[in-house]
């Protein structure tokens, strides 16, 4: 049996935050790891900035109810479930995707989650294990699954590693020069064309 193990936000959605910081015009929210390295410190960083600007989850959620998902992105979840299990493996948040899983048909989503108070307000995030993309295909394994998996960045290596075959798809040029063993593609039809290669089953329908 193989399972299908894909990143979300490149892959399927937009970056979310940096979206969600365009469409509020809070500048400050466009932060990323590759400007704060500390996730505690992004993360505390993010809260602040959403409390200090009055925004709570309800108000969160209707700002990405607007965000689409990527061109094509519904269609290929279509396809890839019609021929594998498919699992999103993502470090965002339940609360902030539920908007983008609607669209995409409510997909198997494994990602952390937000705690807010009685008021709406976003008062912690609690991440659900360390490395959980790796965590979870050592999971699958266990479960006697062979793995492919495709994410577009640093936080999909240990998944792709992990997995049986690992695919880079809309991965910026850095990483791709750094993981060459991956194959990497850029269309969800040579993405389809790369599941289909790297699977050992006839999957002729
Ligand atoms: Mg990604």
């Amino acid at each position: 049996m193989e399972i299908a193990c894909l990143d979300l936000e490149g892959v399927l959605v937009p970056e979310i935050w940096i979206d969600f910081a365009e469409r509020t015009g809070i500048e400050a929210l466009k932060a990323t790891t590759r400007d704060i390295p500390d996730y505690d410190v992004l993360m505390s960083q993010r809260l602040q900035i959403l409390k200090d600007n009055g925004l709570k989850l309800q108000d969160i959620q209707a700002v990405i109810a607007d965000i689409a998902p990527l061109d094509g992105a519904a269609e290929f979840i279509d396809w890839l479930r019609e021929r594998f299990q498919v699992v999103i493996l993502s470090d965002t948040f339940y609360e902030f995707s539920a908007p983008l899983m609607k669209q995409l048909g409510w997909p198997t989503l494994f990602c952390h989650r937000l705690e807010s108070d009685a008021e709406g307000n976003v008062v912690n995030y609690h991440l659900r294990q360390k490395d959980p993309k790796r965590q979870s295909v050592k999971a699958f394994h266990s479960l006697q699954y062979r793995v492919i998996a495709a994410g577009d960045s640093y936080n999909d290596t240990t998944m792709l590693s992990e997995a049986e075959v690992g695919i880079l798809f809309h991965a910026p040029q850095n990483v791709k020069d750094e993981f060459p063993q991956f194959t990497s593609v850029d269309t969800f039809a040579d993405l389809k064309q790369a599941f289909l290669n790297a699977s050992v089953r006839d999957l002729s329908l």
